[in-house]
């Protein structure tokens, strides 16, 4: 697994601060240039202070944008210049209790924007930078500041933003029309019926704040990405929720079909939740089929390639970030590895998908 967080040594007496590993030449007072390289320790030195991280080669962090902790001796890696997978957790505070969350919330909310500014005026060129939380909205103002306050200097950002779609309000409508080329929402659905909803998402009436709120974000001509965890839950369910979709929400970019991570809540309740499309597709193939029908897109993620029918499999995206991908044993000799997304680091044979054939 790809480590996103390096040991590093440093004054402890400075604040937190977020430097960048220069390619070359220091293009800005944050880039830290090598100045010595011994025994797998590397030493950096930029216009605040000299730092040393263990443990990894120059190349391998070339260019990454580092939040270095020195009261606790670590270096995040806030974005991996060459990665397309950096995401900034806006919080771990949650107004739902989803039944596979992948991330459980946590009361306390440390307030990151200042270091998340400071790393997105770093990032490469052209990239999209993720928000996820807990519920990045519950920190809406600051956010919305935050997001201005980047794209005030790198009008070539983007984002993708994970929320539950609960704290949208009509005041919102002129600040979402204003960025909507450079925001991507990502918005759960998990059915067309708000019992079924409410039950996966563990707050009551949460649908009935969710339908109107994608409204809105279709009346700013918003960029939306729907996103449905298949569970048992709702798995028979879902050509109805294409349905609703295709009539309620045309708007929508796409509809992001998505596989359990067995991790956090997801872990806790995989037996319970866990649907296992490798052995029945039937009510996915059809939901797509109704998309399909009627031109909206949609998408597979975190699906193994080889529990796809070969109709669908042009829909399955490589979605599982680099970080946390793994392939079992017998994905070794397969064809379709390249473009497979493989399985999270946390997934267990045991207890995963009974139908995998390398092809
Ligand atoms: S065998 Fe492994 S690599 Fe091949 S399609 Fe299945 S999961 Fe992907």
């Amino acid at each position: 697994m790809i480590q996103l967080r390096l040991k590093s040594e440093c004054d402890r007496n400075l604040a937190p601060f977020v430097t960048r590993i220069a390619e070359g030449e220091p293009k800005c007072e944050e880039d830290a240039t090598l100045t010595s390289s011994e025994a797998g320790v590397l030493g950096y030195r930029n216009s605040l202070t000299r730092f040393r991280l263990r443990d990894v080669a120059p190349a391998e962090i070339a260019g990454d944008v580092l939040l270095i902790d020195p009261r606790r001796q670590i270096a995040h890696r806030l974005i991996r210049a060459t990665s397309p997978h950096n995401t900034f957790l806006v919080t771990e505070r949650c107004d739902q209790l989803c039944l596979m969350c992948s991330q459980p919330p946590k009361p306390q909310h440390q307030d990151m924007f200042a270091h998340f500014l400071a790393a997105a005026r770093l990032a490469p060129p052209g990239a999209q930078i993720g928000l996820s939380g807990g519920e990045p909205l519950l920190h809406k103002d600051a956010l919305f500041a935050f997001i201005d306050a980047v794209f005030a200097t790198r009008d070539d950002l983007s984002f993708h933003i994970l929320t539950n779609g609960q704290h949208f309000e009509r005041d919102d409508l002129a600040w979402l029309r204003k960025h909507r080329t450079r925001l991507l929402w990502g918005v759960p659905i998990y059915s067309d019926d708000p019992a079924t909803h409410d039950e996966i998402v563990g707050k009551s009436g949460a649908f009935a704040q969710l339908a109107p709120n994608l409204a809105l974000l279709g009346l700013a001509g918003a960029a939306l990405e729907l996103r449905t965890v298949v569970l048992a839950q709702n798995a028979l369910y879902l050509p109805r929720l294409a349905d609703f979709i295709t009539r309620h929400l045309p708007f929508a970019a796409t509809w992001a079909i998505m596989q359990m991570e067995r991790i956090g809540y997801g872990r806790m309740n995989w037996t319970r939740c866990f649907f296992d499309s490798s052995i029945d597709f039937a009510s996915l193939g059809a939901a797509i089929d109704l998309m399909r029908a009627r031109r909206q897109g949609v998408t597979l993620y975190n699906f193994p390639l080889c529990t796809v029918p070969p109709a669908y499999r042009d829909l399955a995206a490589r979605s599982i970030s680099d970080w946390k991908q793994k392939y079992l044993p017998a994905c070794r000799a397969c064809s379709l590895r390249a473009s497979c997304a493989g399985f999270f680091e946390w997934y267990r044979e045991e207890d995963g998908f009974m139908e995998i054939r390398p092809q």
